[in-house]
Formats: structure tokens, C-alpha cells, sequence
């Protein structure tokens, strides 16, 4: 369920504003994990329980001051091609510029629905003047708002949100995994691929400027059946290194989006490098499966008996505190593990549906909270009750106290720690929240 809502315009018209504005409530609670690197150019915001993810073109392509058309084309292709509903912004002080008109060119090629959003309408009067951006002659409507002062953004959402896609109640593919196979360039995910579909399949696009939509196909292969988002052939031949990493990045984020379990490839000659541990990041911030897979293992010389096993310690250190991922070591050439690999993944997919029954949960969860109950502060006792799993599609575990505000972190990945211990969940990120009762 990939809502994207992508807001184009041309440099200072308050897009970075709007943007802080929408996703600013989030950004507290992603920060809170580490090992985890924000991206300041998307993030995820809610209106009226629906959840989306918002794009900042501008902060993809800023810092390359060169050609404004080109930094024009570059965010609208983006917005066109990865968005639910494209924002364009442009700024009532200003009124209609030359700049705004090349946007509105470039942007009448899309099929998405547009809409002009007039910021810095501070005032009423400025409000008014937002009407001469009919004059573009796009969008469905223009919207004046005030990113600085928020006026204005509650109507525009109201209206973005109806073009978001809403879960199929009636699902055909309810209980089959949606896998997205990650990774950085060259690591082997076409390979794993082809070997998995058991055929060579070719979907380059020469065509600059193109991409196309994730394929969702079900497949059997391994005596298991799974969904395939397929991202993995979608390289782009493009000469400039940082389109590579902006492409692979949203393709990326759209893939997770819509999968349950993320396969993360790392490239054994490598090790795991910053961009793996940003992916897997990511992976967990979505609150996806992950199995890694540490692949070209057949690459590997002189391995000796702990050879794996430090392996995993090194990948575990730098994606710590999270330490709850499978890793297995294959060789998509060798075929080796890969079977393996791929029960993995179905397993992990189980484990993110798994429900503990409320009896089972107290019975275990209340015992390991009376031999080490939460530390006091400053003189408050916590005092927890019960714990019940909610009915969530990620695992989340409620649990009723009567002083929830003084619990602290380290508490709360201890209990994380004790439902791993006793329930299992590997592969899967689970919530621990309280309740006050
Ligand atoms: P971007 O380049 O499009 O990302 O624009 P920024 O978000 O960096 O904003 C450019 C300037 O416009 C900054 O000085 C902002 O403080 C200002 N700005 C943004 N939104 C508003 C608004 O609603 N009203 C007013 N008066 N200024 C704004
Ligand atoms: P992608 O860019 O992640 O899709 O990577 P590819 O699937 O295109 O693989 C990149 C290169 O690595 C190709 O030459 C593959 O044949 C090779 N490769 C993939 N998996 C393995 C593996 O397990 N072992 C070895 N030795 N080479 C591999």
C-alpha cells in the first residue's frame, strides 16, 4: 500500500517547510532509533488514520545548481513516476514566475493528479491572490496554505487523501508473502531473481527517463508460494553515479512499501557497508520482515569454522541495537542455501502474523516483570498490570501500568527481549507500548 504524495516546485517556495510541517510529528520517533539514518527527503506522515510517504523532489535534486531545467525534469520525472498525488507548490508572494510556468509544462505530461499548492498565504488577503494560479492552466484546484502556520494544509489533505489506494478487504492474495529483495548494486539481486523464477528475464528500459511500475506476480518456486515485488531489473543506464543512488533509494522505499518481508542482500567480498545498514533501516522503520542474506559466499576463501559466525557478529554490531534478523550466507551461483533462504523468508512472514494468546502472554510476561520489575525514578513505582497483543498487522504489545511516562528505554527493550526469548518473532520488528490503567 504505497501512498506517495510528492510535493515539486521551484527552489524557496516553502517546500522543505511543508514538508517538516507533514512529517515533523514523526520525526521524533524515528529518531529514537539507531543505526538508523534519516533521510531528510521523504518521510511518513498520517491525515485522518491514513498513512502516506512524502517526497521532497526539491531536496533530491538541490546542491545541483547547473541547469534549472534539469533539476526541473528531474523532480517532476520522479513525482510522475513514483507518486499517488503530486503537490506543486508556488508562492503567493511571488506570484506566477517563468520558473513556475516550466514546471506547469513539464507537469501537464502526467496523468496524476495535481494540485497547485499556494504557500505563504499568511493572511486572508493573501489567500485571495492565490486564484491567479489558475492561470497555470493544471491541477485539479489550487489550494492556498501557510507551511509556516499550517492554515490551509487540512483542506489540501483532505483531498489528497481521497486519491490514496485503501486496502482490498477481499484479498486473493491474503496469506501469501510479498517479498522485496534489496540491496546494493551488484550484489546478486537479479541473479536470486532469475534463479527463483527459473528463467532469464530482461527488463532494462533504454528509454532515459522511464521507469515502470513494480510488478506484483505470484509465484511457486521451492515448493513455496510468494509474491514477487520486483524491483531488481529496474536498473536504469544512466551515466551519473548520484541518479543511480536517487532511483535506487525511491525504488527502494516503494518496494518495502508494499512487501511484508524485505530480503536484504549483502555482498560477502564487502561486508556490510553503510548503504546495507541504511536499507535494513529502513526495513525495520517500516515495520517489515527482514531475512538478510550475505551472498557470493562461494567468493569467501579459507573459510574455517567461525568464519560465518563472525560474519554475523560484525553485521550485528553495526545494525545494533537490532539483532533480532536472520542472516544466512548463500551463494545465488552455487545455488547453495538458497532454498533455505526462501523457507527463511516464509517463516519470517508467519512469525509477523503470529498472535499470543492474552493468558499465554500474562502468564509468561508477568513472571519475568516480577523478577526484574522496572527501576524507580525519582521515587515512582511502575506498577504493571497486564499485557495484551493488539490486533495489529505488526506484532504490538500493549502493556497497562499506572505510570507509563516513567518507564524508560532500556525497560522497554527488555521486554522486548523477554517476548523474543519466549515467543520467538525473528525477523520481525514488534512494538512495546503502555497504557495507563
Ligand atoms: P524550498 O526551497 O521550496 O524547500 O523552501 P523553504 O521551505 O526552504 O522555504 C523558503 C523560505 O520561505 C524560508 O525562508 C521559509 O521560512 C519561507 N516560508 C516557507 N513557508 C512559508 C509561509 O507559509 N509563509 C511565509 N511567509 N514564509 C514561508
Ligand atoms: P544486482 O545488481 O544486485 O541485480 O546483481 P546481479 O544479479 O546482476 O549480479 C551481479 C554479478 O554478481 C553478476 O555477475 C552475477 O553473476 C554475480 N553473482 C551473483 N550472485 C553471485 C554469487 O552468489 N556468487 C558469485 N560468485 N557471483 C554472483
Amino acid at each position: 500500500m504505497a501512498n506517495i504524495v510528492a510535493i515539486v516546485g521551484r527552489p524557496n517556495v516553502g517546500k522543505s517547510t511543508f514538508f517538516n510541517r507533514l512529517v515533523g510529528q514523526r520525526k521524533a520517533i524515528m529518531d529514537d532509533e539507531s543505526g538508523v539514518t534519516r533521510d531528510r527527503h521523504y518521510g511518513y506522515a498520517e491525515w485522518i488514520g491514513k498513512n502516506f510517504t512524502v517526497v521532497d523532489t526539491g531536496g533530491y535534486v538541490h546542491g545541483s545548481d547547473d541547469i534549472f531545467e534539469e533539476s526541473i525534469r528531474k523532480q517532476v520525472e520522479l513525482a510522475i513516476n513514483e507518486a499517488t498525488v503530486i503537490l506543486f507548490m508556488v508562492d503567493v508572494e511571488a506570484g506566477v514566475t517563468g520558473l513556475d510556468e516550466e514546471f506547469a509544462n513539464v507537469l501537464r505530461r502526467s496523468k496524476k493528479p495535481i494540485y497547485i499548492v499556494a504557500n505563504k498565504a499568511d493572511t486572508f488577503q493573501r489567500g485571495h491572490q492565490a486564484g491567479e494560479f489558475y492561470a497555470l492552466g493544471l491541477g485539479e484546484e489550487v489550494f492556498p496554505i501557510s507551511s509556516q502556520s499550517g492554515s490551509g494544509t487540512g483542506d489540501l489533505l483532505d483531498e489528497v487523501v481521497k486519491h490514496f489506494k485503501t486496502e482490498d478487504e477481499e484479498n486473493p492474495d491474503e496469506g501469501i508473502p510479498k517479498i522485496a529483495i534489496m540491496g546494493r548494486p551488484n550484489v546478486g539481486k537479479s541473479s536470486f531473481v532469475n534463479l527463483l523464477l527459473g528463467e532469464e528475464r530482461n527488463i532494462v528500459t533504454d528509454i532515459a527517463g522511464t521507469t515502470r511500475d513494480s510488478i506484483h506476480s505470484r509465484y511457486k518456486s521451492f515448493g513455496k508460494e510468494f509474491i514477487l515485488i520486483d524491483t531488481a531489473g529496474l536498473r536504469r543506464k544512466t551515466k551519473v553515479h548520484e541518479d543511480i543512488e536517487f532511483y535506487s533509494v525511491m525504488r527502494s522505499i516503494r518496494a518495502l512499501e508494499e512487501s511484508d518481508v524485505a530480503v536484504v542482500m549483502i555482498d560477502a567480498t564487502r561486508g556490510i557497508e553503510a548503504q546495507d545498514v541504511n536499507i535494513v533501516g529502513l526495513a525495520i522503520k517500516n515495520k517489515k520482515g527482514v531475512v538478510i542474506l550475505v551472498n557470493k559466499w562461494d567468493l569467501v576463501e579459507d573459510k574455517g569454522t567461525n568464519t560465518a559466525k563472525e560474519f554475523e557478529e560484525m553485521i550485528y554490531e553495526k545494525l545494533a541495537p537490532h539483532n533480532f534478523m536472520p542472516i544466512i550466507f548463500t551463494s545465488v551461483l552455487t545455488k547453495q542455501r538458497v532454498h533455505k533462504a526462501i523457507e527463511k523468508v516464509i517463516e519470517v512472514y508467519e512469525n509477523k502474523r503470529m498472535k499470543i494468546s492474552t493468558s499465554k502472554l500474562n502468564e509468561v510476561m508477568l513472571k519475568e516483570i516480577e523478577n526484574y520489575p522496572p527501576p524507580s525514578i525519582k521515587g515512582k513505582f511502575v506498577k504493571i498490570k497486564y499485557v495484551t497483543q493488539i490486533p495489529t498487522h505488526n506484532p504490538t504489545f500493549a502493556f497497562f501500568c499506572n505510570l507509563p511516562q516513567y518507564i524508560r528505554e532500556s525497560y522497554t527493550r527488555f521486554l522486548e527481549n523477554k517476548i523474543r526469548k519466549h515467543f520467538g518473532f525473528e525477523g520481525v520488528p514488534i512494538n512495546v507500548i503502555y497504557k495507563k490503567k
